[in-house]
């Protein structure tokens, strides 16, 4: 029913007042968040307490650094008990944020924890503990707590310097608006978008590298007013508004290791307002076959332990296939000629406005290509690449082969079994990527051609071959790009370019794919 239904209704009330408590002493108050409880110590030998159950209370912003807490008489002593309210005077305004923030979340810690379903099961925190194994995620924040990884990001400078130059080129999407940083570990894009003229950034971080991200800020006086540092998962902490614009850097190998990319969207589905923007907004994995006897060799190689007869006196051969196996199951991450390459990439696009976090559950890609030379094909080649579309300009960060190379690298899965091809032959096949609950992704390769030689015009006979590989365990080959010999002339940015396949959205611009 609507208001304007009900009939207007006078009360007389006796008289009114502020609804307060005030502390008398000169000193300032100190706001304790107990487990349960908000606790305002009135004086410093906490004998003057003041505190609100957390599950049955309240906070209210009546201006920028001014607040009400109210508390709900509670369940059991709602017969005795009145509800209760403060104001709260906050020393500024930066101040005011952090409480809301911290109110928000321990007030959902405490009413999530322990809460149990009819049926018994204990409701959980988040969708992230939901799908991601505790073990996994444990270590994944352990190792993003420490510096030398953060470092080791921001001292890849095709990275930082394309988001540096993305954040101050389109300062217009800054300026004035409200900004959520994704992940933001040491802080170092929120004080980007702080210097472009944010209104105000929140940096949420789950890791303990939070504290380190506030240390930075603190130290930075010109931008530190600008920026509230949030400790918590981006699918768990409360944020006191929404956002303009969400900036992040979510991408692993393959752009989907580490799974944050959902993350980045849950964010958007939790912080950011209707047409709002994403920086980066989408993502491309471009994928094309490759040949590399070098590398198809090593590979094999490395197995061959397993084939002595008498190592100690001891036959190692029956677990050679299993080694073999194994070496093939890792994804091989190295930086490697573009001249490898074989065909025009295919891609994938994945548009992190529009996407649903389910879609990132399973991702099946069908692959054609058509083979540039005759040769035997060594498995698929992948690399990806984001867009900033900022209104003022649309830049890109790739990590192609031939492009200064990034700290992704680029991906290989190797085929224990190579594919003859002639020049001009299709080959077809599919990825398909199935998320796992250790923060990665299963890969199952398969690619296919026609035999050729006799018998080929006959129907001819297909020559298969498939893997699968654990994204989560790849092999780190860092050798410095080696000047392979051409087998045929070929310009490699050609083959870089990517195929028109109807899989790709109607309004991506390829040209822009190498600037
Ligand atoms: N923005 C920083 C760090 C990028 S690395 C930079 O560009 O240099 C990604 C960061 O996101 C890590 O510090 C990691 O701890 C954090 N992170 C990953 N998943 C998260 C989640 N669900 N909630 C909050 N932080 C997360």
């Amino acid at each position: 029913m609507e208001n304007n239904m009900l009939d207007d209704q006078d009360f007389l009330v006796a008289s009114i007042s502020q609804l307060s408590i005030s502390s008398n002493s000169s000193q300032p108050v100190v706001a304790r968040f107990r487990p349960e409880w908000l606790q305002f110590d009135l004086d410093s030998d906490s004998n003057n307490l003041v505190r609100f159950e957390l599950r049955n209370s309240k906070l209210f912003k009546l201006g920028p650094s001014q607040s009400v807490c109210v508390s709900e008489a509670s369940e059991v002593n709602k017969e005795k008990n009145y509800s209760r309210g403060i104001t709260i005077q906050f020393i500024n305004e930066e101040e005011s944020r952090a409480f809301h923030c911290a109110f928000e979340q321990r007030k959902k810690d405490v009413t999530v924890q322990g809460s149990f379903l009819p049926n018994g099961t204990v409701l959980s925190k988040s969708k992230f503990e939901d799908k991601i194994e505790a073990s996994s995620a444990k270590m994944y924040f352990h190792y993003y707590g420490q510096l030398l990884h953060q470092q080791n990001m921001m001292q890849d400078y095709v990275r930082t310097g394309t988001y540096y130059a993305a954040v101050m080129e389109n300062r217009a999407d800054f300026v004035d608006r409200v900004v959520v940083d994704v992940g933001a570990g040491s802080g170092i894009l929120s004080l980007f978008a702080a210097q472009a003229g944010a209104k105000h950034v929140y940096a949420v971080e789950a890791s303990d590298m939070a504290e380190y991200a506030r240390k930075l800020v603190a130290g930075n006086p010109l931008l530190r007013q600008k920026i509230t540092v949030v400790k918590g998962k981006v699918e768990e902490v409360e944020l006191p508004e929404k956002a303009d614009i969400l900036i992040s850097e979510p991408m692993g190998t393959l752009l989907i290791n580490e799974r944050m990319l959902e993350s980045y969207i849950i964010a958007r589905d939790r912080f950011l307002i209707p047409n709002g923007k994403m920086f980066p907004g989408l993502g491309r994995i471009h994928m094309a076959p490759f040949s590399d006897e070098y590398l198809y060799t090593e590979i094999a190689n490395k197995a061959l332990f397993w084939q002595q007869q008498n190592y100690y006196g001891v036959n190692l051969t029956p677990l050679h296939s299993a080694a073999f196996q194994g070496y093939f199951s890792q994804p091989v991450v190295d930086a490697f000629d573009p001249r490898l390459l074989v065909a025009l990439a295919v891609s994938h696009e994945i548009n992190f406005m529009s996407s649903k976090e389910e879609e990132l559950y399973e991702i099946d890609i069908p692959l054609r290509f058509i083979a540039s030379v005759g040769t035997r094909i060594h498995g698929l080649a992948c690399w990806f690449d984001v867009l900033f579309d900022g209104s003022t300009v649309q830049r890109w960060l790739t990590t192609a082969p031939g492009a200064p190379t990034t700290h992704w690298y680029q991906l290989r899965c190797v085929l224990s079994q190579p594919i003859y091809v002639m020049p001009g032959q299709e080959i077809t096949g599919r990825l398909r990527m199935v998320a796992h609950k250790a923060q990665s992704y299963t890969l199952d390769l398969i690619l296919s051609a026609k035999m050729w030689g006799p018998g080929a015009e006959q129907g001819g006979i297909l020559q298969t071959s498939s893997g699968k590989f654990d994204l989560k365990e790849p092999y780190y080959r860092m050798s410095q790009p080696q000047a392979y010999p051409m087998a045929q002339e070929q310009t490699p940015q050609q083959l870089l370019q990517t195929q028109d396949l109807p899989t790709l959205s109607q309004d991506e611009e390829g040209s822009d794919l190498l600037q």
